[in-house]
């Protein structure tokens, strides 16, 4: 497979912790042992969550870690005109329509998808009802969201990793948001009008965006991008032994407190190698060292649970 790009997207809205780093280290695996080429894409859109700092600080710990890129960083706060063309061009084909619900119900729906409960399916409420966005400002007396209006077939994943994965959109995902009242564009959007401008054909991630999967497969179809669309890798994530997805909660895993209390990159990179089942011999130190060792098809299927309250890098 020649000319094949990926990129490593982190969300500058905290610090890595132990569960996004396996993720960058699985992703830059594929990437060195297949000669993909990596773009580093800061996801900097989400407002109020990003903290100044944090782009930095992600590339500072992914170089720490031994993971490097071949081009960027790139921005998405930087490419606020290609992400309005597309919304326009939704709206004018018919894709697309203004909405005009509540504020709270638009911003569940519109941050970046990291939501354990599962947002509520949005129940089409503005669909149709508005003839134009300044109709649909008037008549409510606030800004408008945009909303995706999906079709209700079904839409089939092929994930290399989790084999296909069938959705029915209208049934299980809802309208979803492309653009936020504020004008600026969602999650959704955002990552197909970059992972087509930037010709990514590979996107490996973790399995809490699957639902985000066949939401922008819709919007690659009605971009006219279908031939476009990225073969997808969806992992399994780490969680805490409460089963949930590692956060704060399960206590302090950030890479940068790690590296604070001197634990050396080799002894996490041993560990996150240790979860890609790549036995962690002492001679392993880097990620370069794992390159030859890793097979996707020997990734654990189920999550992978850690207890940080019984930290093993923090014991000597
Ligand atoms: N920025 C997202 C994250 O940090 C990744 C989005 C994606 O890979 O599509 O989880």
């Amino acid at each position: 497979m020649a000319n094949q790009c990926t990129r490593l997207a982190p969300s500058p809205t905290g610090a890595l912790h132990l569960g996004n780093a396996r993720t960058f280290l699985v992703n830059w695996l594929l990437a060195r042992r297949h000669g993909w080429r990596i773009i580093l894409r800061i996801e900097d859109l989400d407002g109020p969550r990003i903290k100044s700092g944090s782009a930095q600080q992600a590339m500072d710990d992914l170089n720490w870690l031994g993971l490097d890129w071949d081009e960027g960083p790139v921005s998405q706060s930087s490419r606020h005109g290609r992400y309005q063309e597309a919304i326009d061009r939704l709206i004018n084909q018919g894709n697309a329509y203004a909405c005009a619900c509540s504020r709270r119900e638009v911003e569940l729906a519109a941050s970046a998808p990291h939501a354990e409960d599962g947002a509520a399916i949005y129940p089409g409420t503005c669909r149709g009802r508005f003839a134009t966005l300044d109709e649909a400002r008037r008549q409510s007396g606030r800004p408008p969201a945009i909303r995706f209006a999906v079709p209700d077939r079904t839409l089939i994943v092929k994930d290399r990793f989790l084999g296909d994965v069938r959705f029915n959109p209208a049934h299980q995902l809802g309208d979803f948001v492309i653009a936020k009242n504020d004008g600026s564009a969602a999650y959704q959007l955002a990552v197909v009008v970059d992972d087509a401008d930037m010709n990514i054909t590979q996107v490996v991630r973790g399995d809490d965006l699957l639902d985000s999967t066949p939401r922008q497969m819709l919007i690659y179809e009605a971009l006219g991008l279908s031939d476009r669309i990225p073969a997808y890798t969806h992992l399994p994530l780490v969680v805490g032994t409460d089963g949930r997805r590692l956060a704060k909660r399960h206590g302090d895993t950030r890479l940068s407190t790690y590296r604070q209390r001197g634990v050396p990159a080799a002894k996490v990179v041993q560990l996150l190698a240790g979860w890609c089942c790549i036995e962690a011999t002492s001679t392993l130190r880097r990620p370069a060292d794992c390159i030859s060792r890793f097979s996707l098809d020997a990734l654990p299927r189920r999550p992978i649970v850690y207890d940080a309250a019984d930290d093993p890098l923090l014991k000597d």
